[in-house]
């Protein structure tokens, strides 16, 4: 088990960084916040995956809106996306 060069435990670090994924995807993460989250999406497949579909919401939220990616809207739209696959 390698250890990061803090003492906080990874499950801390993963709650933290998946708080702050829709934020990373979108580049308004302060600088220290995005160092932690990807050090965290390094050793986290999970993450990466979130990550991903973030980035995915984005992608498409621009296309729809021609406007920055609105945090809040992004994560009701990805919210509804997944309980649509859930139906699949
Ligand atoms: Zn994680």
């Amino acid at each position: 088990m390698s250890q990061n060069d803090s003492s906080v435990p990874e499950v801390d670090r993963h709650e933290e960084a998946s708080i702050l994924l829709p934020w990373y995807a979108n580049g308004t993460l302060a600088p220290s916040e995005h160092r932690k989250v990807s050090s965290h999406l390094a050793s986290c497949a999970g993450c990466r995956k979130a990550l991903a579909e973030f980035q995915k919401v984005q992608t498409l939220w621009q296309h729809e809106n021609s406007a920055p990616f609105d945090v809040e809207s992004g994560l009701a739209r990805l919210l509804s996306t997944i309980d649509q696959n859930e139906h699949c």
